[in-house]
Formats: C-alpha cells, structure tokens, sequence
C-alpha cells in the first residue's frame, strides 16, 4: 500500500549523492511505490518500513553503459554479476551484437557467438526479443540496442565485402523496425571480421535511419591501436554525416606502441564535441577480453584464457604456459583454443586514469557473462571505480565518479526519470558504505562479488 503521507519506505541518516557531481548531503529518502517521494529535510514523514542506514551513501543505481548481457537477461535473470554492484540499469547489444533481429543458418561468426553459440538462441524480431523481457523481466531494466554485425549476418552470405545497396535496403528495413519496436540505437564493431569489411558510407547509410527515429550510435570502433586517429575522425564522420549521438566504446589505446596517445585522442574528442553530440565510456582496468583469433595475441604483454570449446580446462590459465605444455609456439596453441576467449594486457595504467577523469567518460564494464572465466570487470567494474580510483588513488571525488555513472549516462542515452535523485524519478538507488566499498573479484578470482555495497533498489524493489 502506499500514499502521499505514508511512504513504504524510508531511509534515515543518509550521505545523499544525488547523481548531479554535486558535494553530498545528510538526510532522509522517502519512498512511495516506484518512485523517490523525497528527500533532504523530509518533515514528520513517517513510513511503513523505516531503516536507518548510519551515514552511509545513497545515491541513483549505476548504468552499466557497456554489457553483452543480451541473452544473460532472459537464462540469469537475477544478474547478480550486475546487481551485486549496484547495477540497475545496462545497455545492451553493443559492439555490433544483438540477440535481435538475427536470421541465419549455422553458427553465428565470432563475436557474435559470444551470445549464443545457435542461431536457435536468437530472436528473428526485435519486437520478440523485447516480448520475451517484458514476460520474464529480469531484476534490473534494460535498454537495448540493436548490432550492425547481427543485420549483416541476417543478410549477407559472406563478410569480406561491402553490403550491396540491397543488401542496405534489407538492413535498413530490420534496423528501422526495431527502432519501432523500442531499440535505442545501434553499434557497430568495426575491429571485427565480419564488420571489417564495411565501409564508412554503409554505416552513415544506416545511421540515417538512427536520425529518423532519434536514436543513437555506438561504436566498438575500427582500430584501437596504431590506426586510432584515424578511426576516432571515421567516427566522427559517421556522427556529423547522419546528424546522430555518437557513443565511442570502451575507448583504450591498445598496444605499447599506442601506450600514451590518450592525450591525443582525448584532445581530439574535445574538439569534436563542440560541434556534434559525442559520448564515451572506459572500465577500470588495464587488460581487455574479447573472442581469441589468430592475430590479437599479438599485440597483448599477456593472454589469459576465458573459455575454450575445444580445450575447456584451459580457462583461467596463462597462455604461454598451455603452450609450453602442449610444446608448441603460442601461435599453434591459439589455433587450437579457438573458438574461444581471452584477457589481453595491452593498456597502460596512465591511460587507463587519464581517459577515466576525462569528465564526460562514462563507466560500462563490458563484462562477458557467459565466459567460463571471466575479466574480473564483470564483477568488479562500479565498486573498482568508486572503492580504488575514488577513495584509494584520488582520481576525482565519489560524488563525480557517481556521476559517470548516473546522471551522466542517464542524459547521453536519454532514460528518463533515472540517474539523478530527485522526488518524481524511479526509486533506483545503491546505499553503500564509503569507507569499504570495493571490488573482489581478480583475474585468478573472477566471479567475486564485491563488498561495501548494502542496499540496491530497482523500481522501488
Ligand atoms: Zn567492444
């Protein structure tokens, strides 16, 4: 039951951090259904259940910008990975893999495989996708976006080329049906084979469609490595071109060869948000994961296996040392780990923080749910950024790396009434205790839930 005078819930003695990057506040949260009823000075509110959470924080649940958690919604509803951080809401079907609309024979191509290893485990519609959430909603709300690489395997029969312009026309239909359906936008994943082949223009072509429907554009983009500048002004183009936001993913300088260039690249995405909308995000760590291929070793100091379908007991081990005890050159032994995942270390800690302070940097963890082993980032991504890099290293003050993670997100991908605490907006909320929050989970110890975290609100639940 709830009403204007009496709040289902009440939380007393609160460090308010409203989501804004504003210095917190003390006092009382008052909650009535699903949504914030007040908060501060509360008057004589008295409510049905009152708990007093003894100064620690309450602020909006986090928005995991970045997540493949496409399929793990529907199998893992509880996604504790997620919720156990203070995730309330995640975005998915990035770096041009969606669950929908796929239709295709035979295995999916790497990355695409990382959701579903059948085509049976995907859905023809978008329309069917977001039906099959609505009837079994998992515990924290998605928004969901729709994968470049998944219309091109619905459509093509080989990768390694342009799409023809019917071709186009068929992706275009599919993409503009799941905008009416409820995506949000669309990525692409450029870096990766079965996109590497697409132009600049077969990506502006589609993104015409995002301009029609006001969505917006992800990109997990072409290179990451040598080639970076090159690849941020192909992104650039494509958002100016189409007149659509423009999100660039997980942005890194890969590679010792690139280790440094944040301060370029950083320069050159300020220059470009003076003229057209632009967003990014990062996650706290210096190793990245992805799908293993013959090449990507390569350009990495150090390769931990995530999951191998051939081999599976080599997941959580050390590359070089599977090689050295199948007695062959690490190349040899990729080749016969894959299909399979990795940890790459190929970031440098300098670049890692620098990109992290940049002010519009947002916070996705880019975890893979269904690796065997994953990237400590599944677990770890929210509490690692307010626990090591806020209080520990001082990067920037907890009520700014909240906002990287609220309000900030919550404006870049337009989520109404989410991201900042305020009367009126859904109860979305995380207590946590200032003084302990951090993440667990390692890369020997992955699946680790982290500590410091009290309370997590979805809808008021
Ligand atoms: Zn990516």
């Amino acid at each position: 039951m709830s009403n204007m005078l009496q709040p289902d819930l009440i939380f007393r003695n609160a460090r308010i951090i409203d989501g804004t990057g504003s210095p917190s506040t003390t006092g009382d949260l008052a909650i009535s259904g699903d949504r914030l009823l007040d908060l501060g000075e509360i008057g004589n509110l008295h409510g049905e259940q009152e708990i007093d959470i003894e100064g620690r924080v309450v602020c909006p649940g986090f928005v995991d910008t970045h997540t493949h958690d496409d399929r793990v919604l529907l199998t893992d509803p509880d996604l504790n990975c997620k919720v156990s951080q203070g995730v309330t809401t995640v975005v998915t079907g990035n770096c041009g893999i969606s669950l929908a609309p796929l239709k295709m024979q035979g295995r999916p191509p790497a990355p695409l495989d990382l959701l579903g290893r059948h085509p049976d485990e995907f859905f023809h519609g978008f329309a069917d996708y977001l039906k099959a959430l609505d009837d079994d909603p998992p515990s924290l709300n998605a928004i969901c976006q729709v994968g470049h690489t998944t219309l091109r395997a619905s459509v093509m029969d080989s990768y390694d080329r342009p799409a023809t312009s019917d071709e186009i026309g068929k992706m275009e239909d599919m993409l503009e049906k799941s905008l009416e359906a409820g995506s949000c936008g669309m990525s692409t994943g450029l870096f990766y084979p079965p996109a590497r082949s697409a132009p600049t223009g077969e990506v502006i072509a589609l993104a015409g469609i995002l301009h029609a429907h006001g969505a917006l554009h992800t990109t997990h983009m072409r290179d990451e490595g040598d080639r970076i500048t090159e690849s941020l002004e192909e992104t650039f183009s494509i958002g100016s071109d189409s007149q659509v936001p423009i999100v660039i993913s997980h942005h890194k300088c890969s590679g010792t060869s690139c280790h440094g260039r944040s301060v370029e690249t950083l320069a050159m995405i300020d220059r470009a948000r003076m003229k057209q909308p632009l967003g990014l995000d990062a996650y706290p760590y210096t190793a990245g994961s992805t799908v293993l291929d013959a090449n990507r070793h390569l350009r990495a100091e150090k390769v931990l296996i995530t999951w191998s379908e051939p081999m599976p007991d080599a997941a959580g081990r050390d590359l070089s040392a599977i090689a050295a005890e199948m007695g062959v050159t690490e190349q040899d032994a990729v080749e016969a780990l894959i299909p399979g995942g990795g940890i790459f270390f190929m970031m440098d800690e300098k670049d890692v923080r620098r990109i992290l302070a940049y002010p519009q940097t947002m916070i996705g963890s880019d975890g893979l749910p269904s690796d065997m082993h994953p990237h400590p980032r599944l677990w770890g991504t929210f509490p690692r950024v307010l626990g090591h890099y806020a209080r520990d290293v001082g990067l920037f003050s907890l009520e700014e790396a909240v906002r990287k993670m609220t309000s900030l997100p919550a404006a870049c991908f337009g989520i109404k009434d989410r991201g900042v605490l305020k009367p009126g907006n859904f109860a979305d909320l995380v207590v946590f205790d200032p003084g302990t929050i951090n993440d667990s989970s390692t890369y020997e110890n992955s699946i680790q839930p982290a500590r410091g975290i009290h309370q997590v609100m979805v809808n008021g639940q």
